[in-house]
């Protein structure tokens, strides 16, 4: 059989609330045509985030009742403690409680005026926990990964001449290296460039640098299972190989990871920090019992831990994979059956649609991206989010992309409700002449695409 369904079968369900255009013509304007101020009981299918909004499955359910919520030592913390050593071959375990609690500890620890950290592409609270302490986060990703139509298959790859140029650079500045470079991350996937993988390879480029200028290798590790698959399905010789253990290979190259469990954890709340140096590790517990908590539990309670440990157990099966990675391509080559320009090749928790050739007569100025989340929400009650101009030009420049990224939760949509959502953006595809530009009518001084509003010329 070459049909790939999901693997598992609905054993509760949560209704969906239909409503009306005009219900949501009436919401919408209500929200100052901004959906991040839309109730989500109005939305039908939400594709905001996958950060969070997994479904559980009736183990990980099991391992909620299971918890043991002791203050120190629960049993739940030894059985997540377990799961990740097998996992990733890590010996010391953070528990946080979510990606950016990681990245705070970590770069208060290692972060500081003047200092420099390159990355593949930063993730916003990466770089804004990097900025935070002085440092500076510079994105080296390779060229083909700057370009929406360009297609490669690892396109979130980092440059590794420009890495090396950018070393080479920082050397001449006198001290020690480390000094000025404390690590040198690499996001897989790559979130910010469109949910692109990285290649074993180029890790392990990136790894041998590494080992040449003696600067230690961070995972941003949020979507390690989904980097596996696709390295499982794209790079020579790796066909054959055993997800878990393409997932141990490129755990092995790095020194530490900061983990978001909200995506493959498949855990509604939940993060990781992984480090192998002893005295880093020391300072990291400090700084975990003063702003988590205990060294057993971080931010968490025993209930999250077990779901956790069964969720990463999830996310590495290949069946689960499969189907995963698949109903995101499904999306993405439908809508460029239709015509409609998305960043390619699809990525893995995400499809981009290029908003600026789906509404040519809107320029940047008047929001093409904000435009078409408006015209998902309104015509379909879909819920996306704007990458665009809105996101990232506040400051006056437009940015190289305007984007509208359809996030996909895991395990939450069949493939009828992508089917609607497929229907959808054709019928409005089909008439995108009647996209509106907007207007911005109140902006706060920064991250303005959560509470900006709008209204339409
Ligand atoms: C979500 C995410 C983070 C931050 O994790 P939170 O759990 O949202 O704090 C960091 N890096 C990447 C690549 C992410 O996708």
């Amino acid at each position: 059989m070459k049909t790939i369904i999901e693997p598992f079968r609905i054993k509760v369900v949560e209704p969906l609330r239909m409503t009306t255009r005009e219900e949501r013509a009436t919401l919408l304007r209500e929200a100052g045509y901004n959906v991040f101020l839309v109730k989500a009981e109005d939305v039908l299918i939400d594709l905001l985030t996958d950060s969070g909004t997994g479904a559980m499955s009736s183990l990980q359910w099991a391992g909620i009742m299971r918890g043991d919520e002791s203050y120190a030592g629960a049993k739940s913390w030894f059985v997540l403690q377990e799961k990740i050593h097998e996992i990733t071959g890590f010996e010391h375990i953070l528990p946080t409680h979510q990606g950016r609690a990681s990245e705070r500890i970590l770069f208060e620890l290692v972060g500081g005026p003047g200092k420099i950290v390159p990355n593949n592409s930063h993730f916003d609270t990466t770089r804004a926990n990097i900025e935070h302490t002085g440092a500076k986060a510079v994105d080296l990703v390779i060229e083909e990964g700057k370009h929406p139509t360009t297609r490669h298959p690892f396109k979130g790859n980092m440059d590794l001449a420009q890495l090396e140029g950018l070393i080479k650079e920082v050397s001449g500045s006198g001290g020690a290296l480390i000094d000025h470079i404390p690590l040198v991350m690499m996001t897989i996937t790559n979130n910010s460039g469109g949910g692109q993988p990285v290649s074993l390879e180029n890790l392990r480029g990136v790894r041998k640098i590494c080992d040449q200028y003696k600067l230690p290798l961070f995972l941003d590790a949020c979507r390690f299972a989904e980097n596996a698959w696709f390295i499982k399905q794209r790079e020579p010789g790796r066909r054959n190989r055993g997800v878990r253990e393409i997932v141990r290979e490129i755990f092995d190259l790095a020194d530490g990871a900061t983990i978001s469990a909200k995506k493959d954890g498949i855990v509604n709340i939940g993060g990781l920090l992984l480090m192998r140096d002893k005295e880093l590790i020391r300072r990291a517990d400090e700084l975990l019992i003063l702003t988590e908590g205990y060294l057993t539990y971080g931010g968490l309670a025993g209930r999250d831990l077990e779901a956790m440990a069964q969720g990463f157990e999830e996310v590495t099966h290949e069946d689960y994979l499969q189907y995963r990675i698949r109903s995101t391509e499904y999306l993405g080559e439908k809508l460029l059956a239709a015509g409609i320009q998305i960043v390619e090749p699809p990525g893995g928790h995400a499809i981009y649609i290029d908003a600026a050739h789906f509404c040519p007569h809107i320029p940047p100025h008047q929001f093409p991206g904000q435009a078409l989340t408006c015209a998902l929400y309104r015509e379909a009650g879909i819920r996306a989010s704007e990458i665009g101009s809105v996101m990232f030009g506040q400051g006056g420049t437009p940015p190289p992309m305007e984007l509208v990224r359809l996030a996909i939760p895991r395990r939450v949509y069949t493939q009828s409700h992508i089917d609607y959502v497929i229907e959808a953006i054709i019928e409005i595809y089909q008439q995108r002449d009647k996209l509106r530009p907007l207007e911005i009518t109140y902006e706060p001084p920064s991250l303005r695409h959560f509470t900006a509003q709008f209204r339409e010329l």
